[in-house]
């Protein structure tokens, strides 16, 4: 089955994207609300953590330390520990997922497609792209408790508009130029298309 993979900085619209894909009858993966879950759910993820990070890591037998998990993403060397150890449960989890799925193509959603290697465990890649300063507005809106100093930190310690175009397939732009809508259902035929390859 074909696999895609939606990537975008912060606030770009992947999950926006996602969601027309969805209604398209796509099933979509989101690989960092699974990672979260796996963070409570999976024992064997949990030793690693605490071998690795210590008892702060957790607060309780299922719920992670939210405050302490906050210092290992500021930091770049333990955000890059951390994501080694997640990421290979994530990618397992999105095997045993498509392995149950019934679909010309199935949709992986993730922040860090490529600085994870999860773009690896798909075919095709699309970048959602929008100019940072819509961006930090449009997740400020979401977000009201978030400052434009966190915005900018997570923008960051993420590839930019110009990297993520030139490594991914397809490119979407979510900038209010152009229809979003029409954009994702051209993607669709597209990807409907090159499904039958797989
Ligand atoms: P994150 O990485 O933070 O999860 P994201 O890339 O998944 O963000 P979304 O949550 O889809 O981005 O979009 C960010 C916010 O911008 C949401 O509140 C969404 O409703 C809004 N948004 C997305 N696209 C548009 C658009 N074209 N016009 C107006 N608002 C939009």
């Amino acid at each position: 089955m074909l696999r895609v993979g939606i990537t975008g900085g912060i606030g770009s619209g992947k999950t926006t994207v996602c969601e027309i894909f969805n209604h398209l009858g796509i099933p979509i993966f989101y690989a960092d609300h699974q990672a979260k879950k796996l963070y409570s759910d999976n024992s064997e993820l949990k030793d690693q953590l605490i071998h690795y990070f210590g008892d702060e890591t957790y607060i309780s037998s299922t719920e992670i330390n939210i405050a302490f998990f906050k210092t290992l993403l500021a930091s770049p060397e333990k955000r890059e520990q951390l994501n080694a150890i997640v990421h290979p449960f994530v990618f397992k989890q999105f095997d045993d997922w498509v392995s149950q799925q019934n679909s010309p193509y199935v949709i992986k959603e993730a922040a860090i497609l490529f600085e994870s290697g999860a773009n690896k465990t798909v075919h095709k890649s699309i970048a959602v792209i929008a100019p940072e300063e819509v961006r930090i507005e449009r997740v400020k809106q979401r977000d009201p408790h978030r400052n434009i100093e966190e915005i900018q930190r997570i923008m960051q310690s993420q590839l930019s508009n110009d990297e993520l175009q030139k490594r991914a397939n397809y490119t979407l732009f979510n900038d209010g130029s152009q229809s979003l809508i029409e954009q994702v259902r051209k993607l669709h035929q597209i990807l409907l298309n090159e499904s039958r390859h797989f």
